[in-house]
Parts: C-alpha cells; structure tokens; sequence
C-alpha cells in the first residue's frame, strides 16, 4: 500500500512539472506545483540583468525547484545597495536562472529559462513607473507603479 499523503504529492507533480536550463545546456534544473504568480517585471535592475525592457518571472515554493545537473557551474551577484535583488546565472553561458531562496519563502523562476510554455501567462506588470517607452506594451494586463497592491 502507497500511503496516501504520497499519492497526493506525485499527484501534484504531475499536473505542473516543468524543466528548464541555460543556454550551453550546463545547468539544468525542474519545478512542480502551483504557480503563485507570474509576472513581467519593468524595473531597472530586471532591464540591466535581462538586456531587455523587463523580465518574465514565475514565483514558486522554494521547496517546488531542483537543480538538475550543473549546480557546481552557478555563479549570483547581490546588487550591493539592494535589500534583496539577487541574480542567478550560468558561468559558462550567462544565461539567467532560478533564484531559490528558502529565506524568502520564493523561487523566482525566470519563464524564458523553461524549456516549454508554462500553463500560466503572466497576471501583471509591476515597476511599470520603471517601464523603458520602448518596451512591449502589454498595458491590456493589470500593472503597479512598483509591486502588486491587493
Ligand atoms: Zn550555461
Ligand atoms: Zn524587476
């Protein structure tokens, strides 16, 4: 007999169970479980770190995301008058990855970084008073000056 909590656990997997990596292929990591949001990002630390005008993030549990293979190969950088930005990139190929913070209760899941599209799409802009004029519209979705209000 498979107790039942462990049922319900590969139930769960197999409903939302993504895999993702960098661009050389090096790193590669998998996620389960509810999506809590979905969001493109506008501020000017996301423009620098993307190259592009915002970025595309999933927010998962940090318990829901597994470095595959390549671990050894991360390298981070803390923006050093930030709070908390972090970023979470390949050495090899500086493609952009999961940031997995247990401290912040989060996995920020970079959505470009998955190898196919999530059942999500994104719920929101936020850092919108951020937003470059240049950069994809998108004003059809609900948007922040900075993070999400209620
Ligand atoms: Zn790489
Ligand atoms: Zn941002």
């Amino acid at each position: 007999m498979v107790p039942v909590c462990q049922i319900t656990q590969e139930m769960q997997m197999a409903s939302a169970s993504y895999t993702g990596g960098c661009l050389c292929g090096a790193v590669r990591y998998e996620i389960s479980g509810d999506v809590r949001t979905f969001l493109h990002c506008h501020c000017l630390r996301c423009r620098k770190s993307s190259g592009t005008g915002h970025a595309s993030n999933l927010i998962i549990k940090p318990d829901s995301a597994n470095w595959v293979s390549g671990e050894e190969m991360l390298s981070s950088f803390k923006v050093p008058d930030a709070e908390r930005f972090r970023t979470v990139f390949c050495s090899a190929c500086g493609s952009p990855l999961p940031r997995i913070a247990p401290d912040l209760s989060i996995a920020v899941i970079p959505a470009g970084s998955l190898d196919d599209e999530p059942e999500t799409t994104p719920v929101g802009c936020i850092f919108w008073d951020s937003r470059a004029s240049w950069s994809c519209d998108n004003s059809e979705l609900p948007h922040w000056p900075e993070y999400p209000q209620q």
